[in-house]
This record gives structure tokens, C-alpha cells and sequence, in this order.
């Protein structure tokens, strides 16, 4: 092409892509795509489907569905994800630190006597509740008590996403299984959905409990997960993916 043209050529390319900063490097430049149909976004190192709705400010589901994922934690580096009503693909910072000194106050300090290894997920079943409620109404159940180490509240009976510490916590103190902790978020989900300030607690709760106690990722379950349990606990919306992926990526 005579050297005429092509500077022709590129001036051209370079308004109809005016307007989108350029992200990632030029070899992850995603396929040319009317605007009416989105824009593609390339997955970095880093990014989990929950950060790349947020950024684009769209539903993580509806972004599952359009691209064909059915499984959120095999999202892979390279990744190409169609993004509906975005006009430029939008670029992402790194992972805020995670900061947890207002719930390592909370925990209370290492207690090297305790050995626990695991740590178990529940939902209350209910749509409100708090801690000493649960603990009254366990106690009439025979149960000796409240039967978590704690409960992290949902707005109702309790701050959304305020972390309650049980008494078994400050006795260290077993519930059914020994050297397990017992972790239950207020709701029935069910019905309803984890709210955004109880999964930064949990995350938060989680992460101090891990460094303390030296507990792997893998060692985290769901209550339904233990053999021998038939329940639904905690709920079919718990995203028990996405906490995962979270804590993964959170050096413990
Ligand atoms: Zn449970």
C-alpha cells in the first residue's frame, strides 16, 4: 500500500475507535463489533465475573447466560466475554487490599490452645434474625445454645453485615464436630440473596480466621456439603463459587 494511503487508512481507524481508551496489549485486541451488539472484553489475570458485572455495571447472570458460562470459576486469562449496551471495553485496577484490622478486633487474638480446621457455612433460614435471638431459640431446641461461633446479620435484627461473636467463640467451644467453626449468615437463600456487605464480611471473617489458624481454602464448605447431611443449608443462591474464587486470590 502506498505509504500515502495507509496514513489515510490509520486516521480513519483512529476516529471510528475514538472515544475508547485502549486497554490490555494490542495482541488481546478483541474482533471488531457493532456498537448496537457491545463490545468484548478480554479477561486479565485477576478478574472474577462478579468485578467484570460490576464494572459494567450489569448482571452477573445475564453475562453467564450471554456468554455461554455455566461454570463461573473456569473463567480463564484470554477469555473473550461479550458485553451488551458497553461502548468501549472498560479497563479494571487491581484487587483492593483486603483490609481487615476492624475484624480481627472482633475475632479476638490467636488462641493457641485451639486447633481449629475447618470451617462450616450456614444461612439462618430465616429472613431476619441476630445472634442472641438464635441463641434463645437453640437453647429451647436442647441444644445448649447458640450453634455457631458467629452470625453475620443481614439489616434485619442486625447490622447488614455486622459479625456477631457467639459465646462457643469466647469459650472456644465446639458445636456438633470438633475443631470445625461454625459460620451462619442471616436469610433464607432460598429465597433471598447474600447481601453485598455480608459477603465482605464473611470474606473479611474468613480470611482472619484462615491466617490464625493456618486453614486451607479447601478446607471451607457448605453445611449441605458434609457426608451424611440432608439439608439445604445454606440455601441454593449461597454463591459459595464466588467466595472461593475471592478467598483465592486474598494471600492468607
Ligand atoms: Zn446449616
Amino acid at each position: 500500500m502506498p505509504r500515502k494511503y495507509f496514513f489515510i487508512l490509520s486516521a480513519i481507524l483512529t476516529l471510528t475507535s475514538a472515544g475508547c481508551a485502549t486497554v490490555g496489549r494490542k495482541t488481546l485486541a478483541p474482533p471488531a463489533i457493532s456498537p448496537a451488539q457491545g463490545v468484548y472484553h478480554i479477561v486479565t489475570p485477576g478478574q472474577t465475573l462478579w468485578r467484570i458485572a460490576h464494572t459494567y455495571n450489569i448482571d452477573v447472570n445475564e453475562l453467564m447466560r450471554l456468554n455461554g458460562i455455566t461454570d463461573p470459576s473456569q473463567l480463564i486469562v484470554g477469555q473473550r466475554l461479550l458485553i451488551r449496551r458497553a461502548a468501549c471495553p472498560l479497563p479494571m485496577g487491581p484487587v483492593s487490599p483486603v483490609i481487615t484490622s476492624e475484624v480481627e478486633a472482633i475475632v479476638g487474638p490467636k488462641h493457641y490452645s485451639s486447633h481449629w480446621r475447618t470451617i462450616t457455612l450456614h444461612h439462618s433460614g430465616t429472613i431476619e434474625g441476630n445472634a442472641g435471638a438464635f441463641d434463645r431459640n437453640h437453647r429451647k431446641r436442647g441444644m445448649g445454645g447458640l450453634f455457631y461461633h458467629f452470625v453475620i446479620g443481614n439489616g434485619a435484627g442486625s447490622g447488614d453485615g455486622q459479625i456477631e461473636v457467639g459465646w462457643r467463640w469466647r469459650k472456644q467451644a465446639n458445636a456438633n464436630r470438633p475443631k470445625d467453626i461454625q459460620i451462619c449468615l442471616v436469610g433464607d437463600f432460598n429465597r433471598q440473596r447474600l447481601s453485598e456487605s455480608q459477603f465482605e464480611s464473611l470474606i473479611k471473617l474468613i480470611t482472619v480466621l484462615r491466617r490464625q489458624y493456618n486453614i486451607p481454602v479447601s478446607n471451607i464448605r457448605k453445611h449441605k456439603s458434609i457426608r451424611g447431611k440432608h439439608t439445604a443449608c445454606p440455601g441454593s443462591s449461597f454463591p459459595f463459587g464466588r467466595i472461593i474464587l475471592q478467598l483465592r486470590q486474598i494471600k492468607a
